[in-house]
């Protein structure tokens, strides 16, 4: 697939956003050599979890209510939405109980749009300012840009995120190999994103068309 191998080339990872999208369609991706599929909704993820290959590699990128970590612990590859100390602790309590550790990323509001999840910086440092928990590996961040045609304003929200990550990083990841995402872009803006940092975008109606409900 012509996308995936030019983000191969940039050392980004696709993960193809597959929510709303019927399994069929989300095989013939699978087929084309993609492993890596996001999904918003903990019951759509575990039914798709269920009925495809075992070596996908799911990413839970919608906001995480802490009843629903249950559903997802056993086998979710990356949860890209903690935006609470809370959530952590839940997500480390199931990860215990299954023996797992989970990667998550930090969710940074840095939209203009009230509407959008995410943590500001001085939410993310009280969190970080805790004592690690065990069971959870925290592996880098997580943003949404504005929905404008304003590439400067764009671009300026991923600038700040990618500045963000790095001052993260030198601050309490300076030992830690695995601090290392910048999950930001999507259809409409990842070539942007990537020009601003990103090592990590999440893909949907480029790859499987318009999604009918623009809700979801
Ligand atoms: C739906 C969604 C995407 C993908 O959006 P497209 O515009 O279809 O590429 C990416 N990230 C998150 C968090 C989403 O909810």
């Amino acid at each position: 697939m012509e996308l995936k191998k030019r983000l191969d080339a940039q050392q980004v990872l696709l993960v193809a956003v597959s929510k709303t999208q019927p399994i069929e369609r989300i095989s013939s991706l699978y087929e084309e050599g993609i492993r890596d599929f996001g999904e918003n909704k903990a019951q759509e993820l575990c039914s798709k979890h269920e009925a495809l290959p075992k070596d996908i590699r799911w990413h839970f990128i919608g906001h995480l209510q802490k009843n629903k970590v249950k559903y997802i612990a056993p086998f979710v590859h990356l949860i890209h939405s903690v935006d609470s100390w809370e959530l952590l602790q839940e997500i480390s309590k199931q990860a215990l109980k299954y023996h797992r550790t989970i990667d998550v990323l930090l969710q940074f509001h840095i939209a203009e749009e009230e509407t959008k999840f995410g943590m500001e910086k001085e939410e993310a440092l009280e969190l970080l300012n805790q004592p690690p928990l065990p069971g959870v590996r925290i592996c880098g961040v997580m943003g949404m840009a504005s929905f404008s045609e304003n590439t400067k304003q764009v671009k300026s929200e991923f600038e700040q995120l990618n500045t963000l990550f790095y001052q993260l990083k030198e601050a309490y990841f300076p030992n830690a190999p695995w601090f290392t995402i910048r999950s930001m872009g999507m259809s409409g803006d990842w070539e942007l994103a990537v020009e601003c940092g990103s090592n990590l975008v999440r893909i949907g109606s480029l790859l499987f068309g318009e999604r009918t409900n623009k809700t979801k």
